[in-house]
């Protein structure tokens, strides 16, 4: 369970998060939507502590991740994030870049993570690709060992920030697939998306950001057939 009580975030003269209040349940999944700029990507960042909060609290099953000097790596263990860019070692196949983190941190060797990871590839219709470099793979592929790379770590928590966005649109689905296929077994996550027909059919709330607030929350049915405040509106009837 993470709670976020009253985040606040600066970048210089702008307050990027004012006073954000949020709390993402065992196996929920929540929808960041809003604006270019509304604050989603620093928000995510700020979750897995990627950028010190100015102020608020962070919450990991009650304990408190956002003291200043606390040791980030333990949280980011916990809580994996994928983006948009996939950023997988070029140098490096698949299998290799899916290992390093738990070899690295965890200290697992290659043998002892083998079964785990060929699981992983399986499951996401990668088994075929395991020894291929990043270059040999396409965009959606590459995105799809991303997240089989977050979720080596074996996380709680998942963050998702625009994942479909650097894709060419035939291939946003079957990296959707693999999102829904997470939710299905009960994985909490926390997506920024300008994919609103994903955020309709899966998120449990949608919130919607904007200038650093949360301006509206809710179920997806209500945010979109029903939205209350008008900025909401508007932006939905911008994108929509
Ligand atoms: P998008 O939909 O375009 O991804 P976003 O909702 O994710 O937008 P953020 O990336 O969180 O928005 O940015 C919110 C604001 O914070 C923007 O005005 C941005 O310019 C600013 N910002 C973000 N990161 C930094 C940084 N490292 N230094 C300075 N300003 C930043
Ligand atoms: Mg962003």
């Amino acid at each position: 369970r993470l709670e976020l009580c009253d985040i606040r975030k600066s970048f210089g003269t702008t307050q990027v998060l004012q006073g954000i209040d949020l709390t993402i349940e065992p196996g929920q999944m929540i929808c960041l939507i809003g604006a270019s700029g509304s604050g989603k990507s620093t928000l995510l960042r700020c979750m897995n502590l990627l950028e010190p909060v100015d102020d608020g609290r962070i919450l990991l099953d009650g304990d408190d991740i956002s003291e200043p000097g606390r040791d980030p790596q333990p949280v980011r263990q916990r809580i994996g994030m994928v983006f948009q860019s996939f950023n997988l070692f070029p140098h490096m196949t698949a299998a290799e870049n899916v290992m390093l983190a738990p070899r690295r941190i965890k200290g697992l060797s290659r043998a002892a993570l083998a079964p785990t990871v060929s699981a992983l590839f399986d499951r996401f219709g990668l088994g075929q690709h395991m020894q291929h470099y990043p270059d040999q793979l396409s965009g959606g592929q590459q995105q799809r060992v991303a997240i089989i790379r977050a979720l080596a770590m074996n996380p709680e928590i998942m963050l998702f920030d625009e994942i479909t966005s650097a894709l060419d649109p035939e291939l946003v689905g079957e990296v959707l697939d693999v999102l829904r296929s997470l939710r299905d077994e009960g994985m909490t996550m926390v997506l920024a998306t300008h994919e609103m027909n994903f955020a309709r059919e899966l998120a449990d709330t949608v919130c919607f950001l904007d200038q650093g607030r949360i301006c509206e929350a809710g179920p997806p049915a209500q945010i979109f057939n029903d939205p209350q405040q008008p900025r909401t509106r508007a932006f939905l009837s911008r994108v929509l």
